[in-house]
């Protein structure tokens, strides 16, 4: 925030301006006469300029001050006595500040500080500016997932506890069972969505410390996609292979967890029955590859470098139910376990998400 660009005619006043100027603590930047000044742009917070330059530059300060709106961009013009009366009214539309020479250091000084900190409340402004729209953009993005995933399950549960009310005694007692066992699972429905929404809006993730234990990652991943398969509706078959030595190595267990199960069921949930998933575990001396393969619907491009944001779906869904939450778990977990993730998917083709963890190795218990 204290970069200041000298526009001065003069080589000695640049100087001894520039001296003083770095004296004070500001990094000084001024290009030769024949530069480029369009190079510039972003490049510093406050320009002193003089006469010559501001006769000579003026459309290029009015379009670089505009270019930078809202945030405040301050030019300060240095002359001498005798021109200030030659200023017209209209110059104020384009600088911000004037100092006459012979300049005092503390004068120059409060001027600058002055517009420095406009400038940064300008910034600040815009940065809060900024965060709000995106609050209220979740905030709409949250209620119109509430109310697509929980009135499902309400309407079920409203329903079938007014079967239960209305004729309860009609019913035998398998009826009754199969109508409370769907009350309970709309009412895990609702939960396991709010849950979602609690880990990531109360930042759990973010602030968790990485709870590292020593997996055997081939026997974690085995009996993870077991679950996933029984778990899942259609028992849809999930090609699970290993490349590379079987390692003991260091994870945190519940991310890892989050990571694989929204992904597989992402896989499954997205693909026409029938179709395989594969799932492969590639180990590596540095690091463990994760790739989960499918067939399934495809992603539009123009959607697939949002999806990693909570409550984010794809145009293409369709039916298909879901929060959009699922993802932005993934990504969290992933960047606190120090990973990146990658999505290659094609409309109609299917989706490949890619996951890389550093490998933290322990004793290699095998050998
Ligand atoms: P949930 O919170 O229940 O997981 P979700 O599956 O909709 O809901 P995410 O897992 O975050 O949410 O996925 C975000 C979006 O990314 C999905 O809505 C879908 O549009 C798209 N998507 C994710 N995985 C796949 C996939 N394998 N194939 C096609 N689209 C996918
Ligand atoms: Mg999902």
């Amino acid at each position: 925030m204290r970069n200041i660009l000298l526009l001065l005619e003069h080589k000695q006043n640049r100087n001894l301006l520039s001296q003083l100027l770095q004296q004070v603590g500001y990094e000084v930047i001024y290009p030769s006469p024949d530069d480029d000044l369009s190079n510039l742009h972003n490049s510093f917070d406050l320009c002193i300029l003089g006469p010559v330059a501001l006769d000579k530059f003026s459309d290029w300060v009015k379009a670089t001050k505009k270019a930078e709106e809202p945030v405040f961009l301050p030019f300060l013009f240095i002359t001498s006595r005798s021109d200030v009366k030659m200023i017209t009214r209209g110059l104020w539309k384009t600088i911000d500040e004037l100092i006459t020479n012979p300049i005092e250091k503390v004068e120059l000084q409060v001027r600058i500080e002055a517009l420095l900190q406009r400038r940064e409340l300008s910034l600040k402004l815009k940065d809060a500016n900024e965060h709000l729209h995106n609050l209220n953009e979740l905030k709409s993005r949250f209620i119109s997932v509430a109310s697509h995933e929980f009135r499902n399950p309400l309407h079920v549960i409203l329903a079938y506890a007014q079967i239960l009310y209305r004729g309860g005694e009609k019913l035998n007692s398998e009826k009754k069972k199969e109508f409370f066992t769907r009350i309970k699972s709309s009412a895990k429905k609702m939960n396991d969505t709010l849950d979602d929404v609690l880990i990531l809006t109360k930042g759990e993730l973010t602030l968790q410390k990485l709870n590292l234990q020593f997996l055997n990652l081939q026997e974690f991943c085995r009996l993870l996609v077991a679950e996933i398969k029984v778990g899942s509706a259609a028992n849809q078959e999930i090609n699970f292979t290993i490349q590379g030595q079987s390692k003991k190595a260091y994870f945190d267990e519940n991310l890892l967890r989050h990571i694989l199960t929204n992904l597989l069921t992402n896989a499954i949930k997205y693909s026409p029955l029938g179709t395989k998933v594969d799932f492969d575990l590639i180990i590596q001396d540095t690091k463990i590859i994760f790739e989960i393969k499918d067939a399934g619907i495809g992603i539009p491009l123009k959607d697939q470098s949002s999806l990693f944001e909570s409550f984010r779906r794809a145009s293409n869904v369709g039916k298909i139910p879901g929060t959009g939450l699922g993802l932005a778990i993934v990504k969290q977990s992933v960047d606190l376990h120090g990973g990146t993730i990658e999505v290659d998917s094609e409309v109609g083709i299917g989706t490949t998400f890619t996951v890389i963890l550093p490998l933290i190795k322990g004793v290699d218990e095998n050998s």
